[in-house]
């Protein structure tokens, strides 16, 4: 990356020291920030955490417009909601949001879960967000110290996340901040490390958003790592950070594909890098009436292909709903081949029980595997 290329934003996810799988995401699209916790296990919480930014990125404002931005989380529970319910991820599954838009010095944030908004600013870590979780209840009751939440066992408990209930809300947050302080989202396994004042000395020792990113990681990690950690750093200026005026990223699948590349433009792989996270990746689509898995990502990059086929399956897309069938046709995203074996399974299984409802005569009804 030459100095020109130098972001005001940055954004990272690691998986940590302890856990297997990497739950959170992030998205780096702006104006458009965001972190995701993911819960479920079994990588239900991959699902959970990159269809709540999918959606968020196809439904919030460009705009920095809090009550718009709260109204594209609702939306984001919603699509979760969905998923689960149509055999994407597994029902249970649910995920934090913690989104900005930074509009100048003008800061609009939509929060959900126990992930965190803080703005830093002449040295002092502010926080923006409240967490949803028992113990900030308790601090907040007075019948917990801060000190003491940090080590109580149920401390993972969470009171709000995207995934369960259909009238779950967002708080909101617009913030006035000034040029030279930083925005930083984060999910709690930066957070349950480091404490503010930790995490403080590290927005000050560095001055690019992305070493920035890297440290926060790096210090997580030799805390412990006991979570998967992300981070987001954005720095604040007059200008709006980011991509050409009145750009909107690209729907469902191809939001997912923008968020992707620009998640690796920005931690500055080279095509090695982007040709290796390809082959990490996977997707379900149905072509020609049947469903397949691939490993890699649709499209190419650079004028090479970037995806290769895993299994061809005998299920048709007529054989399962109207809906899966239409998100098949567009392709969907799978975090990893396992996950995309387990899906086709789980589709087989959709098949054969429509094939029977259908076959008693039933009414053609959608059936939750
Ligand atoms: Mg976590």
């Amino acid at each position: 990356m030459t100095r020109a290329d130098r972001l005001p934003y940055s954004g990272l996810s690691d998986v940590g020291r302890v856990r297997t799988h990497n739950e959170d995401a992030v998205l780096l699209s702006p104006p458009l920030f965001a972190v995701a916790d993911g819960l479920g296990g079994h990588q239900a919480g991959e699902i959970a955490s990159t269809v709540a930014i999918e959606e968020l990125m196809a439904a919030a404002p460009r705009r920095a417009d809090a009550k718009a931005l709260g109204r594209a989380v609702r939306s984001a529970n919603r699509a979760v909601i969905e998923a689960a319910r149509e055999g994407y991820g597994r029902s249970g599954m649910g995920t934090t949001l913690t989104a900005a838009i930074v509009e100048g010095t003008r800061i609009s944030v939509a929060h959900v879960g126990d992930s965190r908004a803080y703005v830093y600013h002449d040295g002092v870590l502010e926080p923006i967000t409240f967490d949803h979780s028992m113990v900030a209840d308790m601090v907040r009751q007075g019948t917990l110290t801060e000190t003491a939440a940090r080590e109580h066992p149920q401390r993972s408990i969470i009171t709000r996340a995207l995934g369960s209930d259909l009238n779950m809300y967002a708080d909101t947050f617009e913030v006035d901040a000034q040029p030279g302080d930083r925005l930083l989202l984060c999910s709690d396994g930066l957070t349950s490390m480091l404490t503010d004042h930790q995490i403080s000395d590290v927005l000050s020792s560095y001055r690019d958003p992305n070493s920035t990113s890297r440290a926060l990681i790096d210090a997580a990690n030799a805390a412990g790592g006991h979570d998967n950690i992300s981070v987001v750093v954005v720095d604040i200026s007059e200008e709006i950070p980011g991509v050409a005026e009145g750009r909107r990223p690209g729907q469902g699948w191809v939001g997912g594909l923008v968020w992707a590349f620009a998640a690796l433009a920005l931690v500055g792989l080279s095509f090695l890098g982007v040709y290796q996270y390809a082959q990490s990746r996977a997707y379900v689509v149905s072509e020609a009436g049947t469903v397949a898995l691939y490993r890699g990502m649709p499209g190419s990059f650079a004028g090479i292909r970037l995806n290769w086929v895993e299994q061809e399956t005998t299920i048709t897309a007529r054989s399962l709903d109207p809906v899966t069938s239409a998100r098949l046709a567009q392709g969907i995203q799978v975090p990893s081949v396992t996950a995309g074996y387990l899906l086709l399974d789980e589709y087989r299984e959709l098949a054969e029980s429509l094939e029977a409802s259908r076959a008693l005569g039933s009414p053609d009804t959608t059936v939750a595997p």
